[in-house]
């Protein structure tokens, strides 16, 4: 007997959706809605066993589109009503939250009072919780936080060096986000190298449209550069990661803009396509292949960022055993990885380059077998994790 799970990642305008069998492990539906709450027909991808269906229609809000979902599987399939629980994806647990929880009515109050941390993420996230238990309403639904993994990070990690009771009033600390990759990709590390995870001091290298980087002792956290929100730490596709916190008062005074403008600006508008026009890698490369000097400034900047924050965490770390590249620009854009693994020659770390500049889909080795560190590549598996996590939370 299968034991389905579907997992639901609800964004403002769209929602990825999966259901996995938690026994086999294996995929039996992945889809997605775009266009929730857009005044235009949106659409819905649904595909089964390598078979994909369409719809578009109007969803007004994530009510409408988690039914649309609801009637694919009921048109499609698999049959919706074996799925065994339902795992939210959740950005945002603020210090309330430190692991997966089973949702109630109480947990939801909490995740709309912490709304104010997570404006972008939580609200969608709540909203796609009330539909989906509104038409799911006899299995258990968990919330999986993408901040649980870093709620053990050490006090002089976490804190910010501002008033302790206005920190302590607002909730303001370092919380770390892509916490659920994180944990996957440092356990599969362990797994790949077949050293047990309490041995290894590691860096993993979240990169993708958003991105961000954890040191990770021993399996536990000490480090992550995301911060109270998801806008610190590393160049992203369209946020600025760190920058001096005077630009916000900044750019208010001299733009005449209010702090909803400069977070947009800062979110939205900054990046990669804010200094060359472009959000994915793929973009960035060809430019700066035709020569684009902006596009060749761009690429500088974010490799720099990161190469820093690797030595700042070999230095935290006391060492280290292993860097591993993941998500869509780790897995994907080799001239990344090169960038970086080439400035980290004064920690022994040598690249294999016709290694690494062979594509493949698997977890793999990209240092050369001298190399004093181990340079991985290594798939995430977001839903996966959130599958373990459920079932683990539900004990079934
Ligand atoms: P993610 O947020 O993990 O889905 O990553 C999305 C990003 O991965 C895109 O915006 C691209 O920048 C990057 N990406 C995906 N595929 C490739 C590729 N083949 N080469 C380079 N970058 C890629």
């Amino acid at each position: 007997m299968p034991k389905p799970i579907l997992l639901l990642n609800c964004g403002s305008s769209s929602i990825k959706y999966q259901m996995i069998d938690a026994d086999t492990e294996g995929v039996m539906a992945v889809g997605l809605v775009q266009k929730v709450g857009d005044p235009t027909p949106g659409t819905i991808d649904h595909e089964v066993d390598g078979e994909e269906f369409h719809d578009s229609t109007y969803f007004p809000s994530h009510t409408e589109a988690i039914a649309a979902v609801v009637k694919m599987f009921n048109t499609h399939g698999p049959d919706i009503t074996e799925a065994v629980a339902v795992g939210h994806r959740t950005v945002h647990g603020g210090t309330e939250f430190n692991s997966t929880t089973i949702i109630d009515r109480a947990v939801i109050n909490k995740l709309v009072e912490l709304s104010g941390l997570a404006p972008l993420h939580n609200p969608p996230g709540i909203a796609g919780i009330r539909a989906a238990r509104e038409i799911l309403p006899h299995v258990p639904h968990v919330a999986v936080f993408d901040t649980a993994f870093f709620a053990e990070l050490p006090a002089a990690a976490y804190t910010y060096a501002i008033d302790t009771e206005l920190a302590k009033k607002y909730q303001i600390r370092r919380y770390g986000f892509h916490g659920t990759s994180h944990q996957y990709v440092s356990g599969q590390a362990a797994q790949f190298l077949g050293k047990d995870i309490s041995e290894l001091k590691q860096i993993v290298c979240h990169l993708g449209n958003g991105a961000s980087l954890s040191a990770i002792d021993g399996g536990h956290p000490i480090e992550t550069t995301m911060g109270l929100t998801p806008l610190q730490g590393l160049v992203m596709g369209t946020r600025c990661g760190d920058v001096d916190p005077g630009l916000h008062a900044y750019l208010g005074r001299e733009m005449g803009l209010d702090v909803a403008e400069v977070d947009t600006i800062l979110n939205k508008r900054s990046g990669m396509l804010g200094l060359c026009g472009k959000t994915d890698m793929r973009d960035v490369e060809a430019q700066m292949l035709a020569g684009d000097e902006a596009t060749q400034l761009a690429a500088e900047v974010y490799i720099h960022r990161l190469v820093g924050y690797i030595g700042n965490y070999i230095a935290h770390l006391g060492g280290i055993d292993c860097i591993t590249f993941t998500a869509g620009i780790g897995e994907n854009a080799a001239w990344v990885r090169k960038m970086v693994v080439e400035k980290l020659g004064y920690f022994g770390a040598v690249l294999d380059e016709e290694v690494n500049a062979t594509r493949s889909k698997q977890p793999r080795r990209i240092s050369t077998p001298d190399s004093q560190v181990e340079v991985l590549v290594i798939p995430t598996n977001e839903e996966l994790a959130m599958v373990r996590e459920t079932i683990r939370t539900i004990g079934a």
